[in-house]
């Protein structure tokens, strides 16, 4: 992408209305633009971000078994009247009429909907266990959306939803979610921490929140700093094992953690004082069994091997991408800018023509770039005619993790400078020394 023909808006003057760190950086970089309140627009730049984390969500939800669909936004407020949240959901949900004054909502979650959609369709036990999730935009009427996407009113969620005829199926499924959500966060940069949550209004009694330790989270979390060393479980997991998911759960779930709603002070002190931790968290996942809350008044049944009809048992699963992205910056930016994991850098490195209009310059970043780009990597080339200085600010603004610089002089030896955006080290290279070292 060249820069001179591409659409960032970068904003030079810290916004006032933002309050914490990551929704500064995304307004300045031209990630995204308020459209009304907690109702935002992904300029490109942030939606190439928002492309990689959902690729990854996508990624580790097929790894384990899970199949993609794609549910509409509205819904018919028949079906949350027979499972009866329809007046249980309050204020938080966005009630419409359609012409035929017929009440719809913008669903704030979808449970009825996809529950509607098992039902309709699935009838034996063989076709069991079932997991459906989609990756679509919600509405919750928050009280107080803040923070950017942080908090949003419009946001998006991977939710899903498992269906299995006991609960002893239905915890598997609920572990096969657990360990790929692990495999998630950690891909996406993040150490995340599942904690025993509470159920809330979705219902049940086995609940986790995946939740990332930051100064800047609306969470008050207690843990074992044990969680810090655990490992991820592996890419060749397989999900079919039950006693290896087993593992992976009692691991996880064998030391101390837990949000404030769950905390045990008691339980919490019996950790020795250098172990524990207790810190602000961003809840980033939130998993559920909830058994039969809606299959029975839905009439979700299946036909066991017994001949008899049975109400699925189920679990719900949701992630929030578009929360993600600004907890990955609040996990990793400096006092420059952003510094994107690799996973999900909008680019894999942008190119810097120092002198724009030059010939040597121009010739050697546009071999670079066409180079790079032949060979499958997303490169931003700043061929526009700022400042350098302007063009550094850019580059450690919107995080891109290599920057590859050509100025007069190093091009006139066949040389670039690349710059590691994390550590900041620089070394001098040969311009086919930096294009086998990035694509080697
Ligand atoms: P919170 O406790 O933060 O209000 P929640 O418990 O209501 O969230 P869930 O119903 O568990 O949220 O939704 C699953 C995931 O969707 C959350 O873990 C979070 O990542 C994301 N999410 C929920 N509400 C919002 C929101 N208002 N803005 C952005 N992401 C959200
Ligand atoms: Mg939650």
């Amino acid at each position: 992408m060249r820069m001179s023909r591409y659409f960032m808006p970068i904003l030079k003057e810290n916004p006032k209305e933002a309050e914490i760190v990551s929704h500064r950086l995304m307004l300045r970089a031209g990630m995204i633009r308020q459209q009304s309140q907690g109702i935002y627009s992904w300029l490109p730049l942030g939606k190439r971000v928002l492309d990689k984390v959902n690729n990854i969500i996508r990624e580790e939800q097929n790894r384990s078994g899970a199949i993609e669909l794609s549910m509409p936004t509205l819904q018919s407020a028949e079906l949350w009247q027979e499972s009866g949240r329809y007046d249980a959901y309050g204020k938080e949900m966005l009630r419409i009429k359609d012409r035929q004054e017929r009440p719809m909502l913008y669903g704030p979650t979808n449970e009825e909907m996809v529950t509607d959609i098992f039902r309709s369709y699935v009838k034996s036990y063989k076709d069991l266990p079932l997991n459906l999730y989609h990756i679509q935009l919600k509405f919750r009427d928050e009280i107080r959306p803040r923070f950017g996407t942080m908090r949003s009113r419009e946001f998006m969620m991977k939710d899903a939803y498992s269906f299995d005829l006991t609960r002893e199926g239905a915890e598997h499924s609920y572990k096969k979610m657990f360990a790929a959500y692990l495999r998630t966060f950690d891909r996406l940069g993040l150490r995340a921490i599942p904690m025993r949550a509470d159920t809330g209004p979705i219902g049940g009694d086995l609940s986790h929140e995946f939740i990332i330790l930051a100064d800047t989270g609306e969470s008050e979390v207690y843990s074992h700093k044990d969680f810090v060393n655990f490992d991820i479980p592996g890419v060749d997991t397989d999900f079919d094992d039950v006693a290896g998911l087993n593992a992976i759960f009692e691991k996880w779930t064998s030391v101390y953690a837990a949000t404030s709603e769950m905390h045990d002070e008691e339980a919490f002190n019996a950790i020795p004082q250098s172990e524990r931790l207790s810190a602000r968290g961003i809840e980033v996942g939130h998993i559920f069994y909830f058994g039969t809350k809606y299959s029975e008044p839905m009439g979700a049944k299946v036909q066991g091997p017994d001949g008899k009809e049975h109400n699925v048992h189920m679990g719900s699963y949701g992630i929030g991408p578009t929360r993600l992205v600004p907890a990955i910056i609040e996990a990793s930016h400096d006092e420059n800018g952003i510094i994107w994991p690799e996973s999900v850098a909008p680019f894999d490195a942008i190119v810097i023509n120092m002198k724009a209009g030059d010939g040597a310059c121009d010739t050697a970043c546009e071999s670079i770039y066409a180079a790079l780009t032949k060979g499958g990597k997303d490169v931003l080339y700043d061929d526009t005619d700022d400042r350098a200085g302007t063009k550094f600010a850019t580059a450690d603004l919107i995080g891109v993790p290599v920057q590859i610089i050509a100025g007069p002089r190093a091009v006139a030896n066949g040389e670039v400078e690349v710059k590691d955006r994390k550590t900041g080290a620089r070394e001098t290279m040969t311009i086919d020394a930096v294009i086998n070292k990035l694509l080697g």
